[in-house]
């Protein structure tokens, strides 16, 4: 159900008496405007708003974090309601409010996101093994899902080659080689997994939330079926993931011995992705992946 208004969304979620009381931002988010809302009847609230146009981004969250939710393994804020009130668009969640983090939640975290990666993952695409219900969004950059048989295939067609295609002007020559070359043999760098796994799909810290309990929570997913190698490499492009994690994940799920030859293979996708969306600072940290494997 799409909301005409936010009032009928807080209405019939809460009851026909509630309505937001205080409406106050929430600072962190890239690409939304964020606020928690406290309603009259003592409850807080989550809500992202964007442009109208941008209803997208919300319909897309909402399916990844149902999928998700739907793996009863790791915590994703459960979606209340989602909908447009003239000129915007919002979507409403659960609140949680922030705490401080510990070894048991990064433990915990380890244990849940070993534990999706395990889930069978086969109602969350159609027509193949890879990809995700419908196409969704990394940051603001448009992620395309189609449904494919191999890995090598998806993650080639669906990850690296759409990303290169928009951020070509960046590349001198040699680079651009560089980059047809490793797209030409990239299978043999990429095994298939045991298992199709779903992926939260961009799992840098800022999408890792605690809460007052030091419970782990996962935000914002970017989700779609997938070898779970490339969930773990996005954790350590920027960092902010600690041994305790890790650790808890090896011990719950396993990770290759071979999985660090490819991982910055995994992260060349966010790295172009960076840089078709905030620009050249990220020209070098590409350019220097391709050095290494071609
Ligand atoms: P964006 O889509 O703009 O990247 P995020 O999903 O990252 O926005 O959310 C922005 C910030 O809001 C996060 O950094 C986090 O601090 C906070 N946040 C996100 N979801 C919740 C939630 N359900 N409850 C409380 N705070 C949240």
């Amino acid at each position: 159900m799409i909301y005409e208004s936010l009032n009928d969304a807080i209405q019939s979620v809460f009851g026909e008496n509630a309505e937001v009381e205080t409406k106050a931002p929430v600072a962190g988010g890239d690409i939304n405007s964020a606020y928690a809302l406290k309603l009259s009847n003592g409850e807080t609230i989550f809500m992202k708003a964007n442009r109208r146009s941008n209803f997208g981004f919300f319909r897309a969250e909402l399916e990844g974090l149902s999928a998700i939710r739907k793996t009863e393994t790791v915590r994703v804020p459960q979606v209340l309601a989602l909908g447009t009130e003239g000129e915007t668009s919002f979507l409403l969640m659960e609140y949680i409010e922030p705490g401080r983090g510990g070894k048991a939640s990064s433990e915990e975290l380890g244990v849940g996101l070993a534990r999706m990666h395990k889930a069978d993952a086969s109602e969350f695409v159609e027509n193949g093994k890879f990809g995700f219900l419908h196409d969704n969004y990394i940051g603001a950059g448009v992620q395309i899902n189609t449904p494919k048989e191999s890995w090598a295939e998806f993650f080639t067609e669906c990850r690296l080659v759409p990303q290169f295609q928009k951020a070509e002007g960046y590349f001198d020559s040699g680079t651009r080689k560089k980059m047809e070359k490793l797209l030409g043999k990239i299978s043999r760098y990429l095994p298939e997994p045991v298992k199709p796994s779903l992926l939260h799909g961009d799992l840098w810290s800022g999408n890792y939330m605690v809460d007052r309990e030091g419970n782990p929570w996962l935000i914002d997913p970017a989700a779609y079926v997938g070898n779970a190698e490339a969930d773990l490499a996005m954790t350590e492009l920027f960092g902010g993931f600690d041994r305790a994690f890790y650790e808890a994940y090896r011990t719950e799920a396993g990770i290759d011995p071979s999985y660090k030859e490819r991982r910055d293979l995994y992260n060349l996708y966010h790295l172009l992705n960076h840089l078709n969306l905030f620009g050249s600072g990220y020209y070098m940290s590409v350019k220097s992946i391709l050095d290494r494997y071609c």
